[in-house]
C-alpha cells in the first residue's frame, strides 16, 4: 500500500552532479509516487507545462490525481541536507560556550544538561524542538547523539518518526568511571551494552527495517569508554550490521588524554581500530589532528568523517583538512555538532566549511606535515560544500543510492528554496526572504553561491522527506 498520493514537482531543480559540479535542471517536472520515490523526470522543455504534460503522459497519470507543487519565480528545488553529526540532547545549549574548550565545556555545560533529560517531559520538549528546528533548516536526515538514558533515547526515535525526519538514533555509551562524572555514566560495561540493545529493540519495534530511523552504536569518545565496551559494541556491529558514530582527534588535550588512557595504542585512531570499531559504516566526527598514518587507516577501513567547522571554530579545536581527507579517499560529510556548533543549520555549516578552508589556505591551523601545495588546494568552493551537505553526507550514512540528489529511483528528500527580490525603487518585495535578495540580472551560477553565503531558514519554504511534506513556511 502506498503511504500517500502521487506528487508532481515543477520548476528548476539543482543538485550536485559531482564533487565540483552542480547540475541545473530547468523547465522540468519530477514525479514522486505514493511511497516517496522519484519515478520520472522530464527536463529542459520549453516550459514547465510542457514538461508536466510529457511526464503525465509517460506515466499514464492524470493531472487530477496528483498533488502539484510548482516553483514560483526565483524558487528552486534542492536535495535535503544531511547532518552527519548532531547532539539532539544539547539543543538548549546552542550558543553557550563561555571561554571553554572541549573538555571543560563537557563538564560545565554538556553533562549536566544531558543527564537532566532523564526527565522525559523535558526530553520530549528538547527533542521536539530540535527535530522541528532542524527540519525547518532543510535537514532531512540527521545522525543524532541522544543521552545515556534508554527511555529518553527511545523517545527521540519516536519523535523523528512522528515528525518525519530520517534519523540515526544513538544511545550514548560511557562506562569509564575515571573520566565520566559520577552523576552521568553507565553503571558498568555490561549495563552499557544491555542498554544499547534495548534501544535497538525499541527502534526495531517502531520501524522494523530501519527504513526511516535506525539505531547507531555510539561510544561517546575513547576517553569515556573502556576497551571492553568498545569491543563489545563492535561485536554488536558485526552481528547486526549497524552504523557506528563517535568522535576522533578533535582537540590536542583530548589526544593527550587518549594517549595516557590507552598507552599501548599507537594513536587515537588505533584505539578504535584495535577495538574493531573502524568499519565502512563508522562516522568519525572532527578528525582534525590526524597523522598521515591515521588517515590511511581510516581510508583502508572505509570509515567516514563528519566535518564540523562551526564547532571546531567555536571550541578552538582546529581546522580539519577536507581536501586532504578527500585525497586519501575518505568520504566526508558535514555536521553541525550542535551544541559544540552554535547553529542547527547545515547551510551554516557549509558556509563555515568554506571559511575555515580559507583559513587553512592562509596557513592557519595547518599541521607541520601540510605541504605548501596542499595549503593552496585546501580552499573549498560553494559547490563543494553543498556536495558535503548532500551527496557527501549521504555516503557517510550509507544512503547514497536513496538520498542526496534527484535521480529516478531515489527518494524525494528535498527542500524548496525561495529568494527575495529587489524592486525598481530598491525596496524588498517582503521581509520573508531574509538577506538573500536578487536583482534579476544574476545567473543561476551566481544565485547558488549567494544562497550559500547569505541564505538561512527563511529561504527554506518547504521540506519533504520520502515524499511527505514535513515543513512549510507559508
Ligand atoms: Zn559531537
Amino acid at each position: 500500500m502506498p503511504e500517500r498520493g502521487n506528487l508532481l514537482l515543477l520548476g528548476t531543480f539543482i543538485h550536485c552532479k559531482s564533487v565540483q559540479e552542480l547540475e541545473y535542471i530547468h523547465n522540468a517536472a519530477v514525479a514522486v509516487d505514493g511511497n516517496g520515490k522519484i519515478v520520472g523526470i522530464e527536463r529542459d522543455h520549453q516550459d514547465v507545462e510542457q514538461a508536466k504534460g510529457a511526464l503525465l503522459k509517460s506515466l499514464a497519470w492524470s493531472a487530477s490525481d496528483v498533488e502539484i507543487h510548482a516553483c514560483k519565480p526565483g524558487q528552486f528545488f534542492f536535495p535535503g541536507f544531511i547532518d552527519t553529526h548532531i547532539h539532539a540532547s544539547q539543543y538548549p545549549n546552542a550558543g553557550i560556550f563561555g571561554k571553554s574548550t572541549l573538555l571543560d565545556w563537557l563538564e560545565t555545560y554538556t553533562f549536566p544538561l544531558e543527564s537532566s533529560l532523564k526527565d522525559l517531559a523535558k526530553a520530549r520538549r528538547v527533542y521536539t524542538a530540535c527535530v522541528r528546528r532542524t527540519l525547518a533548516h532543510g535537514t532531512t536526515m540527521a545522525s543524532y547523539f541522544a543521552t545515556i538514558d534508554v527511555d529518553a533515547t527511545n523517545l527521540l526515535a519516536d519523535i523523528c518518526l512522528d515528525l518525519g525526519q530520517r534519523a540515526f538514533i544513538g544511545r550514548v555509551c560511557m562506562d569509564n568511571h575515571d573520566i565520566s562524572p559520577e552523576y552521568y555514566r553507565d553503571e558498568s560495561t555490561e549495563k552499557s551494552l544491555e542498554a544499547t540493545l534495548k534501544t535497538v529493540e525499541h527502534i526495531r519495534s517502531i520501524d522494523p527495517t530501519f527504513d526511516m530511523v535506525s539505531p547507531v552504536l555510539t561510544p561517546r569518545f575513547a576517553p569515556t569508554c573502556s576497551a571492553e565496551l568498545m569491543t563489545g559494541l563492535s561485536v554488536i556491529q558485526r552481528d547486526m550490521g549497524l552504523p557506528v558514530q563517535t568522535h576522533v582527534s578533535e582537540n590536542k588535550k583530548e589526544i593527550e588524554l587518549v594517549a595516557q588512557l590507552f598507552p599501548d595504542s599507537k594513536s587515537y585512531t588505533d584505539v578504535y581500530d584495535e577495538c574493531g570499531l573502524l568499519t565502512d559504516r563508522t562516522i568519525l566526527a572532527h578528525a582534525i589532528h590526524l597523522s598521515e598514518e591515521e588517515a590511511s587507516t581510516i581510508a583502508r577501513r572505509g570509515s567516514k568523517v563528519s566535518h564540523c567547522p562551526c564547532s571546531n571554530s567555536a571550541l578552538t579545536s582546529g581546522v580539519a583538512r577536507v581536501r586532504w581527507l578527500w585525497d586519501k579517499g575518505i568520504d566526508v560529510g558535514l555536521g553541525t555538532d550542535m551544541s559544540g556548533g552554535y547553529s542547527p543549520s547545515i547551510l551554516e555549516a557549509a558556509r563555515q566549511a568554506v571559511l575555515v578552508s580559507r583559513h587553512l589556505a592562509i596557513g592557519l591551523g595547518a599541521s607541520a606535515e601540510t605541504t605548501p601545495e596542499e595549503l593552496e588546494r585546501s580552499q573549498l568552493m560553494p559547490e563543494e560544500v553543498l556536495y558535503l551537505g548532500t551527496r557527501g553526507g549521504a555516503r557517510c550514512v550509507g544512503l547514497e543510492k536513496r538520498v542526496g540528489g534527484f535521480e529516478v529511483g531515489m527518494d524525494w528528500d528535498a527542500q524548496l528554496i525561495g529568494l527575495g527580490s529587489v524592486d525598481a525603487a530598491g525596496m524588498s518585495e517582503d521581509d520573508e526572504h531574509g538577506n538573500l535578495e536578487v536583482f534579476g540580472w544574476e545567473k543561476w551560477e551566481d544565485i547558488v553561491p549567494k544562497w550559500v553565503y547569505t541564505g538561512d531558514d527563511r529561504n527554506t519554504k518547504k521540506v519533504w522527506v520520502k515524499g511527505r511534506l514535513v515543513h512549510s513556511r507559508a
